[in-house]
């Protein structure tokens, strides 16, 4: 068993896709080991997606994440950074395939409803951003 972060990006959130996406987490065989809702600040969503800093569409992406709540979760489940990769579809719902959560709910490159970590120690360092241990169960 391995965990990964998974977060339900804003526009999916604001859109009322929160019960829907969870529905399908529940239904891969995933346990949620913890759950929230935060509004990141501009500097905390900067934060978060560092790695990006630099990129042509990084004031895009963190000014998007910090515009509405996003429901963030530590996922576990047998594979869980390859498998919640698998279920959220390609970065872009355009090239997504049919049956991913990108391909339902995202609605561009940018606003594409779901976030994964790419790798378990880039899962460790995301979950950290979020959670301390008391809250993982
Ligand atoms: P993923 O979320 O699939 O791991 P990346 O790590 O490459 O994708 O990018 C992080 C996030 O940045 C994406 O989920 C998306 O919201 C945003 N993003 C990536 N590429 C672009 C782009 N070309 N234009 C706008 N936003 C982008
Ligand atoms: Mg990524």
């Amino acid at each position: 068993m391995n965990l990964t972060l998974g977060i339900i990006k804003p526009d999916a959130v604001s859109k009322g896709a929160t019960g829907k996406i969870i529905d399908r987490i529940l239904s891969e065989g995933f346990k949620i080991r913890a759950m929230k809702l935060v509004h990141l600040t501009k500097k905390q969503a900067e934060g978060f997606y560092k790695v990006h800093a630099g990129k042509g569409f990084f004031e895009e992406l963190t000014t998007f994440m910090s515009s509405a709540p996003c429901v963030v979760m530590v996922l576990e489940r047998e594979d869980a950074v390859k498998k919640w990769r698998e279920v959220m579809g390609a970065t872009n719902p355009a090239d997504a395939e049919e049956g991913t959560l990108r391909r339902e709910f995202g609605s561009s490159i940018g606003e594409n409803a779901v976030h994964g970590s790419d790798s378990e120690e880039n899962a460790k360092i995301e979950i950290a951003y979020f959670f301390n241990q008391l809250e993982i169960l």
